[in-house]
C-alpha cells in the first residue's frame, strides 16, 4: 500500500509583469501587509522579494493584472506534485495567513441550507416549496442538510409538508404572537434560530413578506443579501454563487458573499421548479420558543383586507395559459382580442411593461424583471419585441409562441413557435380555429 506525503503548497513571491502596470495610484503598495512594495517615480511597484510573504493581496487588487506570483524551480516541482495528488483525490494543506485562517475558522462554524417557509395564517406560499427544490441541490453540493424554518401560530401541518417537499430537518417556532407577520417578531424568531444553529445558506421567497424579512435579518446578522436571484449554485470553494440581472437587466451578475455567513438570497415565485412532493416523508423537528411578547410589538394587526376584494385583480403567476400583449397591440381596447383568446384557453391576459406604462393593462399583469415571473404551460407573446427585461419573466414557460411582424424581433430567440405577421389578423384566426375545434368536439 503506498502512502501519499502531505505537501505544503508554496506561496511564491509577487512579480511585476513587463509593460502591464498602468500606474493606478499604488493600490498594490497599500494592499501589502508587510510593506514590501516600493513605488518608482513613474508610479510602478518594486517588490522587495526577500520580504514578500506571498499573500496574493497585491495580485488580487491590481486592476491591470500586472502582478503575478513567481515560483522557484523547486516550488514549481512541488506544485506539480500537489496537482497530481489532487487529481488522485488527496487533500492539500494550503498555508493560510492569520487573517485567512481566522476567516476560514469563522465560516466553518456555519452549516446547512435553510429555506424559510412563508405562510399567511397557515397557508404556505408556493415559492417556499420551489426553494426546497433548489435548496436540495445546494445541500447536496455542500454535503450538508436541507432544513426548513417554520414560524407562525398553529403551523404544525406545514412541518409535514416541508418534509414531503424534501426538508430533512425543520426548525419550528409556533406561538400566538406569530399569527400575523410583523417584521419585529419574525426578525427576533429567525435571528434566534440563526444565532443558535448557524446556517450556511438561507433562501427566502422574493415576496412582499420575504423581501421585508430578509433585509431586516441580513442587517441584524451583518451579512450580505442578494435579492431576486434567478440562479443559485455552489462554486469550487463551497461559496454560494447568486446570479441575478444587473444594470437594468442588460447583464447577468453572479454575486458572492465569501466573507460572511449566512449567505442570504431571495428568489421570486415561479423562477425555480417545484420540489418533488413525497407525502409521508419524515425528518427531525427542532422546536424552539422565542421570548418576544405581544406587548413589545409596536404594530398591531386590526383587520386583514385581502386583494381578492378587487374583481379586476388577477394572479398571473399561477396561470397555466397566458396571452400577453405589448406595444404592438396599439391601444387598450385591442386587448379584448387577447382576452377572447385567453378565455378560450382558460387562461389570463398578461402584458409587457410598455403596455402597462401606456395604461392599457394594470400593473399586476406585467411580466418581467419589474413585474411578475411566470412559468405557464403556454405563453403567447403578441406584439412584444422580447427585451431582456421581459424575457427574464417568461423564458421558463414550457412552450412559448411569439407573434410579431418583425422577423428579427428578439422574442423569436426564445420562442418554441414563431409566427411572423400581423397580430390583428393572426390572433382572431387562432381564436376562431379553437372555437371551431371545440364545436366539432362537442357535436
Ligand atoms: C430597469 C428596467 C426594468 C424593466 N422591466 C420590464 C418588465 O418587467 N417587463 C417588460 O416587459 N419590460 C420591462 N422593461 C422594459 C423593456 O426594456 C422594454 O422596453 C419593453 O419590454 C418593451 O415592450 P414591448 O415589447 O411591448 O414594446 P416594443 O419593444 O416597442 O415592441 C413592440 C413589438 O410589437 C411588434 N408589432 C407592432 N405592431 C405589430 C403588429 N401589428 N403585429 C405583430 N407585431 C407587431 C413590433 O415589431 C415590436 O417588436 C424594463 C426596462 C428597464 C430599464
Ligand atoms: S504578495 Fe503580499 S507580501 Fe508579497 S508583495 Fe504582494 S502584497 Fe506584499
Ligand atoms: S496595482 Fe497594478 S496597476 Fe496599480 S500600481 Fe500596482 S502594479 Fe501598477
Amino acid at each position: 500500500m503506498s502512502e501519499t506525503t502531505k505537501l505544503k503548497k508554496p506561496r511564491g513571491k509577487a512579480r511585476l509583469l513587463d509593460g502591464k502596470c498602468i500606474a493606478c495610484g499604488a493600490r498594490c503598495q497599500s494592499a501589502c501587509p508587510v510593506n514590501c512594495v516600493e513605488m518608482t517615480d513613474s508610479g510602478e511597484p518594486i517588490i522587495l522579494v526577500e520580504k514578500c510573504i506571498g499573500c496574493l493581496k497585491c495580485v488580487k487588487i491590481c486592476p491591470a493584472a500586472a502582478l503575478e506570483m513567481a515560483f522557484t524551480p523547486e516550488e514549481l516541482k512541488i506544485l506539480q506534485e500537489i496537482a497530481s495528488q489532487q487529481e488522485a483525490g488527496a487533500p492539500v494543506d494550503e498555508e493560510l495567513d492569520d487573517e485567512a485562517a481566522a476567516l476560514a475558522k469563522k465560516l466553518a462554524a456555519y452549516h446547512d441550507v435553510w429555506v424559510f417557509i412563508e405562510q399567511t395564517e397557515g397557508v404556505p406560499a408556493r415559492v417556499s416549496w420551489e426553494l426546497l427544490g433548489v435548496g436540495a441541490d445546494l445541500a447536496r453540493a455542500r454535503k450538508s442538510r436541507l432544513c426548513a424554518v417554520v414560524i407562525g401560530s398553529q403551523v404544525e401541518p406545514l412541518v409535514s409538508e416541508a418534509f414531503a417537499y424534501g426538508a430533512e430537518k425543520v426548525y419550528l417556532i409556533d406561538a400566538p404572537v406569530f399569527r400575523y407577520y410583523r417584521t419585529h417578531s419574525y426578525l427576533e424568531g429567525l435571528c434566534l434560530l440563526i444565532d443558535r444553529y448557524r446556517p450556511e445558506i438561507i433562501l427566502m421567497g422574493a415576496t412582499g413578506l420575504g423581501r421585508d424579512l430578509a433585509g431586516a435579518v441580513a442587517t441584524r446578522v451583518a451579512t450580505g443579501l442578494t435579492a431576486d436571484c434567478t440562479g443559485l449554485a455552489i462554486d469550487d470553494k463551497g461559496h454560494l454563487m447568486q446570479t441575478r440581472p444587473a444594470f437594468g437587466g442588460n447583464i447577468m451578475a453572479t454575486i458572492m458573499c465569501d466573507k460572511f455567513r449566512p449567505q442570504m438570497a431571495t428568489v421570486r415565485p415561479n423562477v425555480m421548479p417545484m420540489a418533488v412532493h413525497r407525502p409521508g416523508a419524515t425528518g427531525e423537528i427542532i422546536r424552539e420558543s422565542c421570548p418576544i411578547r405581544e406587548e413589545e410589538l409596536a404594530v398591531k394587526v386590526l383587520k386583514i383586507i385581502t386583494d381578492s376584494t378587487s374583481t379586476e385583480s388577477v394572479d398571473i403567476t399561477g396561470a397555466e395559459f397566458i396571452v400577453s400583449g405589448g406595444r404592438g397591440m396599439m391601444g387598450k381596447l385591442n386587448f379584448s382580442l387577447l382576452k377572447e383568446l385567453a378565455d378560450e384557453l382558460g387562461g389570463v391576459v398578461g402584458a409587457s411593461r410598455s403596455a402597462v406604462d401606456a395604461g392599457w393593462m394594470p400593473p399586476d399583469r406585467q411580466v418581467g424583471q419589474t413585474g411578475k415571473t411566470v412559468r405557464p404551460k403556454i405563453y403567447i407573446a403578441c406584439g412584444i419585441s422580447g427585451a431582456i427585461q421581459h424575457l427574464v419573466g417568461m423564458q421558463d414557460a414550457d412552450l412559448i409562441i411569439a407573434i410579431n411582424r418583425d422577423k428579427d424581433a428578439p422574442i423569436f430567440e426564445v420562442a418554441t413557435y414563431g409566427i411572423v405577421g400581423d397580430l390583428f389578423k393572426i390572433i382572431p384566426a387562432i381564436t376562431a380555429r379553437i372555437r371551431e375545434l371545440k364545436a366539432a368536439k362537442a357535436a
